[in-house]
């Protein structure tokens, strides 16, 4: 089965009991057993459920991987995978991801006694550079959130295994659509599917798939233990998103692309970042390692606050909001959101201006979005 075909069918054979289409919502929280001595394939529901396994299935399948795990969010399945990591164990991550991660490393595993050494996402060297005898996992999100820099998942991969490591990849941004870092050398993967995979910005949710046995069991045994599972509610929601997330995806990417070359030719915009623009330093390895360039377009809009104030005020479809991955279009601020937490230091460091403005954008129609950012820009 193809993409499309797998995101549809695989995992939801109709219900043997009536021939339901649609996998159901299993809200119970256990399972009858046949006989004494005989375990069911479900027991209990924060070992399993039949909703969340057709979730489970049907995304590894998605990423090549064999095995899935649903969580309860991005970060519970961030958590769960870092759930390998014994004190002394040391992290090379590349230094453009997620905030959410950066503070579960800096404020919950650091003290724990795991050591972290952040270098620069483009650099390819830095991280064998970087790669020390205990380190455990190399950890990188590719595109990176805001800026959009790229790692090169081969290079990397290589990397991490000559040092005795795994390569963990957040694969949010790019989605196993566009994106399937473990046919390139990762060996497992998380996801905040509170984003594209679910679709709708109505679900929060997380995923870890591999195609490792002994990391699905490590993290599966971590679930099991700590709990931390999504609904059987928000997994169906999850599924149903899923179903269409290539047709998504190819609008959001066709729409991202005219924003991207439209913000371009504005004479507002002082810099447009987009991995689908030539203008892009890593559009060659974009175009090597994505069948696609996702729905996240950065721009940086001439003069600083004052001219962001007055940009955003008068949009009228693009919602100004955090989070990304939704039909709708969003813009944010990630000085005043995102990035708020830094000092205007950090900020700077990261290359994170005041007049540095976030799309996520959405699948309506494109003349709608090019109006709505045409009337902003003329403010
Ligand atoms: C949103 C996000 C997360 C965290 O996911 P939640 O579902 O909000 O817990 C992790 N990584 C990336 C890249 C994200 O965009």
């Amino acid at each position: 089965m193809r993409f499309s075909t797998k995101a549809i069918r695989l995992g939801q054979q109709p219900d043997p009991h009536n021939g339901s289409i649609v996998v159901p919502v299993y809200q119970s929280v256990n399972f009858k057993f046949q006989e004494v001595g005989t375990i069911p394939e479900f027991e209990y529901s924060r070992t399993g459920n039949p909703t969340r396994t057709a979730f489970e299935q049907c995304l590894a399948s998605l990423e090549e991987a064999d095995y899935g795990l649903a969580f309860g969010s991005g970060m519970a399945a961030i958590d769960a995978l870092l759930s390998i990591l014994r004190p002394g164990d040391h992290v090379v991550s590349s230094e453009h991801i997620y905030g959410g991660t950066f503070r579960l490393f800096e404020k919950v595993y650091r003290p724990r006694g795991i050591e972290f050494t952040y270098v620069e996402t483009t650099r390819t060297e830095a991280f064998a550079q970087a790669m020390r005898p205990n380190t455990k996992i190399v950890w990188i999100e590719t595109p990176a959130n805001p800026l959009l820099q790229l790692v090169d998942v081969r290079a990397v991969a290589e990397i991490a295994h000559a040092g005795g490591a795994v390569l963990a990849a957040d694969n949010t941004f790019a989605s196993p659509y566009f994106q399937r870092p473990l046919t390139q050398g990762a060996d497992i993967i998380a996801h905040s599917t509170t984003k594209f995979i679910s679709g709708h910005s109505d679900v929060i949710g997380g995923a870890v798939v591999t195609h490792n046995k002994e990391l699905y069991e490590a993290v599966k045994f971590y679930q099991n233990n700590a709990g931390a599972i999504p609904g059987p509610w928000d997994c169906w929601l999850s599924l149903r998103g899923l179903k269409t997330l290539a047709v998504r995806m190819r609008q959001h990417a066709a729409n991202a692309q005219a924003v991207a070359e439209f913000l371009q030719d504005h004479p507002q915009v002082e810099e447009t970042i987009y991995p689908g623009l030539p203008t892009h330093p890593q559009h060659d390895l974009a175009k090597r390692q994505m069948d696609g360039f996702g729905a996240v377009v950065t721009f940086r809009l001439k003069g600083g606050l004052e001219q962001v104030r007055s940009f955003v005020k008068p949009l009228q479809i693009f919602l100004f909001a955090e989070s990304l991955g939704g039909v709708e279009s969003l813009v944010s601020h990630p000085t005043t959101m995102s990035h708020a937490p830094l000092t205007p230091e950090e900020r700077a460091k990261s290359g994170i201006t005041d007049g540095t403005i976030r799309l996520s954008v959405g699948i309506e129609d494109i003349e709608d979005l090019l109006e709505d950012l045409d009337r902003a820009l003329a403010h």
